[in-house]
């Protein structure tokens, strides 16, 4: 079926020009001022989706989600279940990448990579990191360069810890092993080839880094830090590192995103470099919505720039070449929001409404079993 958007405020990177957008077989089809007047007298089977007063966004790229469940830092009890699909959409992610966390051996990569595979068969886009906090990284098959080459949903490695009491510090030389055969898989598999870099709270902050780049010839781009938000020298540190090309992440676990955005700009730090990330397992994903929300409506960040880092800025870091922007030949992820109070009133993904009229249209299968389920995440 075609599905036509019309009159939406559509993002064009960075800003909205007014204009119409179709989407056919999965894909955006066209964008501009387009009518199906042909294709209704030919007797068409079409949708018209009525965007007036509604901004029309690409869906989000979450760089970071535990999706099978955030680690029990207090206990067994403390555990938490797997990332339910309806959570994403509440909060218009429509491609999610998984990782593990810290706790590598009652959460493992074939359970990460089931719930990767449980998306997919939903109709979403998703991926993961190979690995975990420490090195060598746990890997699906024998080896990192072997789970990127052979595993489509596999794209990286991650996320590696330095900096933090939970993981041995990696030596540059360890580390640069790993960056390097992510990048060389990479490049051999037409992924990203990226390696995601959990930064802690420890005093060294990013020193392993810049002592792996002075000693190996590593591609910058290929390093994407996140958890950058957890103080001024650490986001220092971490722009130094963006303007030679690295990318950055901050997530949103503190609900605090508007602190450190600020923060990020007034050093001056390159906003084609920085993305948010939910970090879900313990919070939920649509917490990264309520913070850009938040961030529009209450503190008066530019709302298309905001976007940006949701969307072209994780696109480009994952090479997610046909994902975040509204363009022909493009994945149709698609979000409708209304843009007096910036609700996410559609969420489409690969050419599927999960959302239609603030309706979920799709129930995760866990609500079905005959177990009481009531996930939420924070409510507006
Ligand atoms: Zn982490």
């Amino acid at each position: 079926m075609l599905v036509l958007f019309k009159n939406a405020e559509v993002y064009f990177g960075n800003r909205f020009e007014t204009a119409d957008v179709l989407v056919a077989n999965k894909k955006i089809a066209a964008v501009g001022t387009l009518s199906l007047t042909g294709l209704k007298s030919a007797g068409a089977d079409y949708l018209e989706v009525d965007c007036m007063g509604n901004y029309l966004c690409p869906g989000f790229i979450d760089s970071q989600l535990l999706l099978a469940g955030g680690s029990g830092e207090s206990g067994f009890l403390s555990q938490s279940p797997r990332i339910y699909i309806d959570e994403c959409v509440k909060g218009g992610i429509t491609t999610v990448v998984g990782t593990i966390g810290v706790d590598t051996i009652t959460k493992n990569m074939p359970q990460l990579f089931a719930c990767v595979r449980a998306f997919r068969e939903a109709g979403y886009s998703a991926y993961a990191y190979s690995g975990g906090y420490e090195l060598p990284p746990k890997t699906l098959t024998k080896s990192l360069s072997e789970d990127i080459l052979y595993i489509n949903e596999i794209i990286g490695a991650g996320e590696v810890a330095i900096a933090d009491r939970r993981a041995p510090e990696p030596t540059p030389d360890d580390l640069a092993r790993v960056v390097i055969d992510s990048y060389v898989a990479g490049f051999l598999s037409s992924k990203a080839g990226v390696t995601r870099i959990h930064v802690g709270d420890g005093k060294r902050r990013l020193k392993t880094i810049r002592e792996m780049m002075d000693r190996h010839e590593v591609q910058p781009e290929c390093l994407y830090f996140t958890h950058l938000e957890r103080s001024r020298e650490l986001v220092r540190e971490g722009i130094e590192l963006a303007r030679k090309g690295c990318f950055l992440d901050f997530d949103i676990h503190e609900n605090d995103l508007e602190i450190w955005y600020r923060c990020y700009l007034d050093m001056g730090g390159p906003l084609e470099k920085l993305s948010f990330s939910s970090d879900a397992g313990v919070s939920s994903p649509t917490e990264v919505w309520h913070e850009i929300r938040k961030c529009s409506l209450h503190h008066d960040f530019p709302f298309a720039q905001l976007i940006d880092h949701m969307t072209v800025v994780p696109a480009k870091a994952l090479k997610l070449y046909e994902k975040g922007f509204i363009k022909s030949g493009f994945d149709a992820d698609l979000l409708v929001i209304d843009k007096k109070d910036l609700q996410i009133r559609d969420v489409m993904a690969n050419g599927k409404f999960f959302m239609k009229n603030y309706k979920m249209l799709y129930e995760d299968q866990a609500y079905t079993m005959r177990r009481r389920m009531d996930c939420y995440g924070l409510r507006s």
